[in-house]
Order: C-alpha cells, then structure tokens, then sequence
C-alpha cells in the first residue's frame, strides 16, 4: 500500500523483504530477499538509499544507528522509533510528558508483578516490553498462581513474525492496571522533520482477539471538544518524541469517557487503512511525503462515515471469487487484497465504505468483508 502511494509521488522503491512471496514483493520491481536482522544484509541494502522507513518496527535500533552512519535518512530514527519498540521505555516517556497511562510498573520477577496485583489489585495486565504484535505478549493476570506465566514465555526462545527474527534482547515484563476500558480509539498524526503536523480524525477500533477488526471514523459518540483534545495530544506526542512519518497513539477509553494512551506505533497503521479511500491523503502518501521531507496532504475525511472492516482468512482460499457478489451489490465499495495466501485468522485484505449514514454504511462494509472470508449471510 506504500508502494501504492509512491507511484504518483515518482519515487523509486526498493524493498528489503523477508521472502520472495510477501504482498510487497509481488509489486515492487526492486526487491531484495533478506532478514533485517541480518546486519550485513541490511546494511548492503540500505547503501545507495536516500531514506529507509519501515512497516514494522522490529528493526534493532543498534542497526538502524548503523544505517545513519552510512549517510542514509532512517525515518522514523531510531530515538523516537524506540517508543513503539519497547513498552517499557513508552511507559516511562509517556508518564514524563503527562500523557495519561494506566497505573504500571517494569517487574523483574514473578514476586514484583504479585506485589503490584497486591497494591493495585486483581486482575492485572502483563506485556512483553518488546517483540508483542497482535495480542501477542499480552496476558490477563487474575492472581498470584497465574504470574510465573509471562516469565516462562520470555525464557522460550525469540518469536518470529512472518518469517523474520524479533530481537528480544533486553525484554522484560511490564504490569499495567487493568483498564475496563468501554472502547478503543485510535489517534493518527503525521509529522515532517521539518515539524509540518497534521492529525487525522479520531477512529473508534474494534479489536476482536487482539487483531483489528473494524475501525469506524469518525469515531461515534465522541465531542469534537475530546476528538480535539485527543488530536492534540498525538500531535504533542510526536513531537515531544520527534517521530517522522505516522504516529498512530492506541487509546484505551473508560467507561466515564477519560482516556489512557494503550501502545504507540510509527508506521502506517491497520487502525488508518479508512485513509486510502476515505481521506483527501492517505496515511500512505502522508508518512511517505514526510519521510522525503515532503508538505503533508490534508487528512481530512472524504464522507462524513468511513468504515475499514478487515478481511481475516476463513474456509475459502479464493477472495476473488466473491468479488462479482460484493462489486454488484455496492458500487461505492472499495476492496484491498494483500496477495497472501489464506489461512484461517490471518489478515488478507480489507474493505471500505463511506456514506452520509453510519448504520448503512457500517452493514455494508460487514456484509463485504462477510462475504470475502465465506460468510454470505454476514
Ligand atoms: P499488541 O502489541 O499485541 O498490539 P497491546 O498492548 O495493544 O498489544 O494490547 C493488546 C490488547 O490488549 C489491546 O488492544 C487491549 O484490548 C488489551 N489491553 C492492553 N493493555 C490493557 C490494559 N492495561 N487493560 C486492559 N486491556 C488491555
């Protein structure tokens, strides 16, 4: 998708990728095959870029350094990229700036997630600091007997994503209250080096077994007083933190409306995927335009709903099949597939829709993505 984006900007893009067959390396023309673990291979590869960005986060910062040391632009760099990387360190920097966090702390052993559950209170949340993805690294602690869990977990061996080795050095448990949270939202930004901001509306997300499962944005029910407030803190946020590109801030919402900052990410983000077909700028073109130290492009919504429901992998392996069903029956309907093959839950593409009304707009989005993974009665 960012490869998308940057044939109209006329710029060139190689692709360091973990295999020949990943969406990415089915269409871009330059690509090379590599771990970006592999500190040769992504050296070679980076020398002669102009810029590398990224779209994951799990590139060691020791390695990023090293390709600045080249000459090569790495946006977001490093300082800032650790934020997203290491919960830990997000939590610490989170708390410095005031943004609100849940009530947490960094456990060493078993014995100091049990004294936090004590003095906070049963249950608790622990997360891996680094290398979680998808609700992965993330466990409901409901008392004591279940606290050795997340320890045994970081002993095992490193975990891979798609092929590619997550450097886990340096992993340790963070415990944080657990949030009752009514819903979650999602707060885009996009920052230049130049320090051009612009902030998309605020997206609810509806995360289903830790993947993302719909984002509607606007998101219902939220004052334009509270989607400004929390627009501002994502823009202060990435400022304070220097990030170039895309800052999507996870937020957790309570029950009385007041907000926690969840995770930070910096790249193109699922919860901002409504932006290819529902914003005057897509937040591909956006975090491209900032890392070649481009203007930004207005982020502002094209319809007055937007509505991105994934597409997860169920019993039929051809998505395209269903196509003639789902173009026939809305023709304002905009169909992404990635090109990967279908597995069950996995993330194979997604669909947007748009419209003046949110309930029509949100049945058809679902009946869409439906339809796509086997369901024709969704
Ligand atoms: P990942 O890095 O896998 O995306 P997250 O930190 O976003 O992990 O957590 C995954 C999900 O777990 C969140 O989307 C949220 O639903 C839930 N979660 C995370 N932290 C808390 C918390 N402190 N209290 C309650 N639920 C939480």
């Amino acid at each position: 998708m960012m490869h998308q984006a940057s044939i109209g900007l006329g710029v060139r893009v190689r692709l360091l990728a973990e295999g020949p067959e990943v969406s990415a390396a089915q269409v871009v023309r330059d690509v090379t095959v590599g771990d970006y673990t592999d500190r040769q291979a992504t050296l070679d590869f980076a020398k002669g870029c102009d810029v590398v960005t990224f779209d994951h986060e799990h590139v060691p910062t020791a390695l990023l350094h090293e390709i600045e040391e080249l000459g090569v632009s790495v946006r977001p760099g490093p300082e800032a990229l650790v934020h997203a990387q290491d919960k830990a360190v997000m939590r610490r920097r989170m708390a410095e700036l005031g943004a609100p966090n849940p009530e947490f702390e960094v456990c060493e052993d078993r014995d100091a997630l049990i004294a936090f559950g004590e003095r906070i209170g049963w249950p608790v949340i622990a997360k891996t600091s680094r290398g979680g993805y998808d609700g992965k690294g993330v466990w409901k602690i409901d008392g004591p007997e279940q606290a050795q869990e997340p320890f045994d977990a970081l002993a095992q061996e490193a975990t891979t994503v798609d092929g590619g080795v997550i450097d886990r050095s340096g992993t340790v448990i963070v415990a944080e209250e657990f949030v009752d949270f009514a819903r979650e939202l999602s707060a885009l930004v996009c920052r230049s080096p130049q320090g051009q901001a612009v902030a998309y509306p605020i997206s609810e997300t509806v995360q289903r077994d830790g993947i993302c499962a719909e984002t509607i944005t606007p998101a219902p029910d939220l004052s334009e007083e509270q989607a400004s407030e929390l627009q501002q803190l994502a823009l202060r946020i990435a400022g304070e933190l220097g990030v170039v590109g895309l800052l999507a801030v996870e937020l957790m919402q309570r029950k009385d409306g007041s907000v926690v900052v969840n995770e930070l990410a910096m790249r193109p983000h699922n919860t901002g995927h409504w932006s290819i077909d529902g914003a005057n700028t897509s937040q591909f073109e956006n975090h491209l335009r900032a890392a070649l130290d481009l203007p930004l492009g207005d982020p502002g919504l094209r319809a007055p709903h937007v509505v991105m429901t994934n597409v997860l992998g169920g019993d039929e392996p051809d998505l395209t099949g269903a196509l003639q069903h789902c173009f026939a029956r809305d023709r304002r309907l905009r169909v992404h597939l990635y090109g990967k093959d279908v597995k069950p839950g996995r993330k194979v593409g997604h669909v947007t829709t748009y419209g003046e009304d949110l309930d029509d707009v949100t049945k058809r989005a679902r009946h869409a993505a439906g339809y796509l993974m086997g369901d024709p009665d969704a």
